[in-house]
């Protein structure tokens, strides 16, 4: 059998409009490939029986296997059941255990169940039926020889996961029987830009399918992720993973999902010691991702926010001859900077980041995203000149990030 696939139609008119954000189809997807399953193509329709027809006729002839959330709710715009009940020529029959599924619900909240949710236990003749166990409408099977399989799920998000987990996936899972679950490895790198880091692995990607690679960048750096659609098994996965490795090592900073900011804060836990932080543009910012995650009194010793030329003489000690003579943006500021949130905080390592964030305050020599940044553990120190793109929020995210690469590459580079 093929490669298993599923297309999702999410269903209302919400969606449509922007009032509700596609949560479920994202979910779903992320779940779907987890199982091994991968999610061919995502459909919105409103609700409109005729758009739902269309929608499950089109994707279930691609694929013949079609997931849709919405409208199962017992209003008036609620269209789905007898919108995919008449597409499989199934009446609507009232299904005693839904029903008293549904008045149980409002019976342990000691309410009568209005008259409306009746609806709701009107399933398509034939139709496989899944409890919902948090709320009411259950989820449905629908299958035939000619259309394929239609699995109908409620839209409210929190009941969608439940039912996934309620037998839904499994259900799906059966129709592969040779499904292996989804693999992925994911290598997170910063420091490089997509294309260049592209350039250094592309004879690569055409000999890794069945294995899927994605370049996916942020601005905290470029997420190389390889998955598997339940084809190849996890040694396969890891293995490839090791050759993009090999390749990428100076801009990998983990293999696993944290942040650069854990990543950099878990090291120097391992390695008890403290860091410093003087800051300029990034005002607080380096201090902020390092501070996030609870516990960092183990790894942070101190943050200094210099945005004034005067604070920088008088918290960090740099001198007004520095200043003068180099500028406040500078490779000499930078290290002095280290040096004085070093002495300040009595730590045996830093960062100090000083740039022009924009979006005034550029010269010719020092245009808008440059910064200088400096780091140090022990008495091995290293300063760097970057020339940033973007917005003001963007160069000081950008800087941070560096920030943290800077150190953490001092601190995991081999001793000599
Ligand atoms: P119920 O049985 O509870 O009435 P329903 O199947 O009728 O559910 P809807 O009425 O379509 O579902 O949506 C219920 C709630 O879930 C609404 O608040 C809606 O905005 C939200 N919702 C619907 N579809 C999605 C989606 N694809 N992603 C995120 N939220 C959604
Ligand atoms: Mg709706």
């Amino acid at each position: 059998m093929s490669a298993a696939a599923v297309e999702i139609v999410t269903i209302g008119n919400e969606l449509l409009r922007g009032d509700t954000v596609d949560g479920n189809a994202a979910w779903l997807g992320r779940r779907l490939a987890d199982a091994g399953i991968r999610v061919a193509r995502r459909a919105t329709v409103g609700d409109d029986a005729a758009a739902i027809q269309a929608a499950l006729r089109d994707a279930l002839a691609r694929t013949g296997t079609v997931l849709c959330t919405g409208g199962l709710g017992p209003t008036s715009d609620d269209l789905t059941r007898p919108a995919v009940a008449a597409l499989y020529g199934r009446a609507l029959a009232a299904d005693p255990g839904v029903l008293a599924h549904i008045e149980r619900r409002f019976a342990v909240r000691g309410i009568t169940m209005p008259v409306s949710n009746r609806v709701q236990a009107e399933v398509p003749v034939g139709a496989h039926v899944f409890a919902n166990p948090a709320g009411t409408a259950p989820a449905l099977a629908l299958e035939d020889a000619a259309l394929g399989a239609t699995l109908l799920l409620p839209g409210v998000p929190h009941e969608v996961r439940a039912l996934m987990d309620a037998g839904v996936l499994d259900w799906l899972r059966a129709r592969w029987p040779a499904l292996k679950a989804g693999e992925s490895a994911v290598l997170r790198t910063t420091g490089i830009s997509e294309s260049a880091l592209f350039d250094r692995v592309l004879d690569l990607v055409p000999g890794a399918a069945p294995v899927e690679v994605a370049f996916l960048p942020a601005w905290t750096g470029v997420d190389v992720r390889l998955t598997s659609w339940g084809e190849a098994d996890a040694a396969r996965v890891t293995a490839l993973a090791d050759v993009f490795a090999a390749r990428l090592d100076a801009w990998i900073y983990t293999r696993d999902e944290r942040d650069l900011a854990v990543v950099l804060g878990d090291a120097l836990r391992e390695r008890g010691i403290h860091v410093a932080l003087a800051e300029s543009c990034t005002g607080g910012l380096l201090a902020k991702r390092l501070t996030d995650e609870g516990g960092a009194s183990a790894y942070v010793h101190a943050g200094i926010v210099a945005y004034h030329n005067d604070a920088k003489r008088r918290l960090l000690g740099v001198s007004a001859d520095t200043l003068r003579t180099h500028g406040a943006v500078s490779e000499a500021t930078a290290r002095a900077m280290l040096a004085g949130a070093r002495r300040a905080a009595d730590a045996s390592c830093g960062i100090a980041v000083t740039g022009v964030a924009g979006p005034g305050g550029g010269s010719a020599d020092k245009p808008v995203g440059t910064v200088w940044i400096a780091a140090s553990v022990e008495d091995v120190e290293e300063a760097q000149l970057f020339r940033f793109p973007g917005s003001r929020d963007a160069v000081r995210q950008f800087a941070a990030q560096a920030g943290l690469r800077l150190l953490h590459r001092l601190l995991t580079r081999p001793q000599p």
